[in-house]
């Protein structure tokens, strides 16, 4: 399948220059973006305040349709809100409707928010690793119901789990909505004890407490997402006077562009579409992509041409680290662009590894880690089978110095350098490499978690590669 080149992609110096001019203009007239996964415990009632936000948010722009014309026509356009009022059923949603990591998007006075759905259900943690590494920011849904917050929270919860995997995996902002306070009277106290218990959490995870916020909320009744009109909100309105949920969303951090980096593009998502070709979706974390560049995907000798570029449901003729996108490729056959793969410049391809030194974090698991442990590496969207083939050294978890060479375990709380080996699928299988940069060269691409038996046991930064 060879077609034409549909536009010639400019100079790289030239596509630099613009780049950087543009980058640097956002935020007088171009809303900045930020990436966005949603996360907390099952029945929390993320998808409920997702539905609403976006239905809120809709009937704003419904009001202000003559005063900004565009704006609503693009909320118009956007078939999200009623998609997700569509999925109400937890059937539904247990039957995969949202199950794939869906980028949405919904615009706020100064931002474009990229929204990474996470489901909550325990077996979606992979969906949620995949939509985490794409992230710039997490949304944290607690229920404030008298016991169900401590559900969440305690052992087995998801609350835990989810911050601890979204820190490990480079996300450092949380917008905390503590829901149906409409459980609990709305009581003051109650939403002070709630954001406590997480402050106290949050220190010990290692965010920091100004890049984290709290807003009490009612998904159900909408109150405090998008305004504090409705009469339910009389309630709040007597001890509340804090920012809504949208007034936290619109003031995210956006990321750290590094755009003279060259072009390191994970695919989370591949769909293979009649009329328009074959797209690919990913975060880009690193350098530049345009329409008309020939890319290089790896692992594997085949190459690509981008036919167009998506970013936030517009057609833009390039984007640069941080944004998340939606490719259009032609000249290449679909069945070699594949979930995990990783699109890079013809000149400048990311390494690949079947064996490589990384420092790891434990975290709190039942079996300690020795040498010759299987495990399952998550890197990115990706999940390969691997083996702990050594145990390097025990490290201080704050200076990162030798505090033991060649320990026998690693138990949990220690942080240590190890030597990983991919192995293949089932005995006999041979390796497959996997792109993967150390942490030192690109955060991004040098971040990854393993799993064990359906437990996160440790997130680790990739050192050195093997080979
Ligand atoms: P998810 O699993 O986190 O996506 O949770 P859902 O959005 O499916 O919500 C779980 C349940 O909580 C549903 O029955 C919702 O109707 C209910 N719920 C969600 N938000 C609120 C709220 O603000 N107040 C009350 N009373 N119920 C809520």
């Amino acid at each position: 399948v060879d077609e034409p080149t549909p536009r010639v992609a400019m100079e790289r110096e030239k596509l630099l220059e613009e780049a950087r001019r543009e980058l640097q203009a956002s935020g007088q007239d171009v809303k900045k973006g930020v990436s966005l996964v949603v996360i907390g415990h099952v029945d929390a009632g993320k998808s409920t305040l997702m539905g609403r936000l976006l239905y809120e948010l809709g009937r704003v722009n419904e009001k202000s349709r003559h005063a900004n014309e565009r704006e609503s026509s693009r909320a118009g356009k956007s078939s999200f809100s009623w998609a997700w009022e569509l999925d109400g059923t937890k059937e539904e949603r247990e039957r995969g409707i949202t199950m794939d990591i869906a980028m949405q998007s919904l615009s706020t006075a100064h931002r474009q928010i990229t929204i990474l759905d996470a489901p909550g259900h325990k077996d979606f943690i992979p969906n949620m690793i995949s939509g985490a590494s794409q992230a710039d920011c997490a949304l944290l849904v607690v229920d404030a119901t008298t016991g169900e917050f401590e559900a969440g929270f305690e052992r087995g919860g998801q609350t835990r789990e989810h911050l601890v995997l979204v820190r490990s995996l480079g996300v450092s902002q949380v917008v905390v909505a503590v829901n149906k306070l409409d459980q609990v009277n709305w009581e003051q106290a109650r939403y002070e004890e709630v954001r406590e218990h997480l402050k106290i959490f949050f220190g010990q995870s290692g965010f920091q407490s100004s890049k984290t916020s709290f807003v009490p909320v009612s998904a159900m009744l909408g109150v405090n997402l998008v305004e504090r009109k409705s009469p339910e909100a009389s309630f709040l309105d007597q001890w509340y006077r804090g920012p809504t949920l949208v007034d936290l969303l619109d003031k995210l951090e956006p990321p750290v562009r590094d755009i003279e980096s060259p072009l390191r593009l994970p695919i989370s998502n591949v769909f293979k579409g009649q009329s328009s070709g074959i797209c690919v979706t990913g975060r880009i974390c690193g350098g530049t992509v345009q329409v008309g560049e020939r890319l290089r995907v790896l692992p594997g000798d085949e190459t690509a041409v981008v036919k167009s570029i998506d970013l936030d449901e517009r057609s833009v003729s390039w984007a640069a680290a941080g944004s998340n996108v939606t490719l259009y490729l032609t000249a290449i056959d679909p069945i070699h662009l594949n979930i995990g793969s990783v699109l890079c410049p013809l000149n400048d391809l990311v390494p690949l590894a079947i064996c490589f030194n990384a420092r790891i974090i434990v975290f709190d698991t039942q079996l300690p880690i020795i040498s010759g442990a299987s495990v399952e590496l998550f890197h990115h969207s990706r999940d390969v089978p691997a083996t702990i083939s050594k145990l390097i050294a025990n490290l201080d978890r704050a200076t990162g110095s030798v505090t033991k060479k060649n320990p026998r375990v690693l138990t949990k709380g220690t942080s240590a350098e190890i030597e990983i080996t991919l192995r293949g699928d089932g005995p006999g299988g041979v390796a497959k490499p996997i792109p993967i940069e150390p942490f030192a060269v690109n955060k991004d691409m040098g971040r990854f978690l393993l799993r064990r038996g359906g437990e996160t046991i440790a997130a680790g930064i990739a050192l050195e590669i093997r080979h």
